[in-house]
Formats: structure tokens, sequence, C-alpha cells
């Protein structure tokens, strides 16, 4: 599978304590979660440890909005977290999720921060 942002090639990555594998880009660190994969390992404990890419090339990808799912090659949308606006993700709603390096640790990391500047707009 190539990467949609970088064409490079991305390879199945898992960690220790998770089943889920999914792929990251050798290149850009971009990571691709098939449907549902996204949801389930932001439970998980340390599933962030797959996204070990640098946060800087992942901001400049995430300019890159036009790109083809890797799976199906139709164009994805992109999509913004509706928690946290400032995330946006690739998206094709039959196959997946695309996330920049870093991004789905922000994902994850719907920050105790973040929660409370929430709570305090109430
Ligand atoms: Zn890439
Ligand atoms: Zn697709």
């Amino acid at each position: 599978m190539d990467c949609p942002k970088c064409n490079a090639l991305m390879e199945p990555v898992s960690y220790g304590g998770s089943n889920t594998t999914i792929d990251r880009c050798t290149q850009c660190h971009g990571l691709w979660f098939d449907l549902d994969e996204a949801e389930r390992m932001r439970g998980e404990w340390m599933s962030e440890l797959v996204d070990n890419g640098d946060v800087a090339v992942g901001k400049v990808n995430n300019k890159i909005t036009d790109c083809d799912c890797p799976r199906c090659g139709k164009k994805m949308d992109h999509v913004k977290d509706a928690e946290q606006p400032h995330i946006g993700y690739e998206a094709c709603t039959e196959h997946g999720m695309y996330f920049d390096a870093g991004e789905f640790t922000d994902y994850k990391y719907d920050t105790l921060l973040e929660k409370i500047i929430r709570l305090l707009r109430r």
C-alpha cells in the first residue's frame, strides 16, 4: 500500500499490547487506520507509540488535503474532528482514515487541558 500523501511505501505496524495492525508510511510516518481501528486504538494504553513521526512533517502534510484513499483510489474527505477542530484527517467512508504524523497522539489525548477549557466555557 502506498502513502496517500507522499506515495512512499506503508508498512504494517503493531505494538505489544494490541492485536491491531495499522499501516505507517516509511517516509512521512503518516498512519492509516482501517475503519474502527482508530477508535479501538484510541482507548488502548500506549497505542500512541506507533505515532513516532516528526510532528513538523505532519504539520506540513496536513496541508495536503487532496489525496486518494489507498484502498479504493477515491478522493478522501478532509474531516475536522468534531471535538478537536484543529485536527484534520483524511477519511474514506468505506475504508478508513489517515492521520499525519503526530495527529493520532493529539486525537487520542483530547487533553485534560482541552476538556477543562470546554468545561469553563459552558
Ligand atoms: Zn507518507
Ligand atoms: Zn476507500
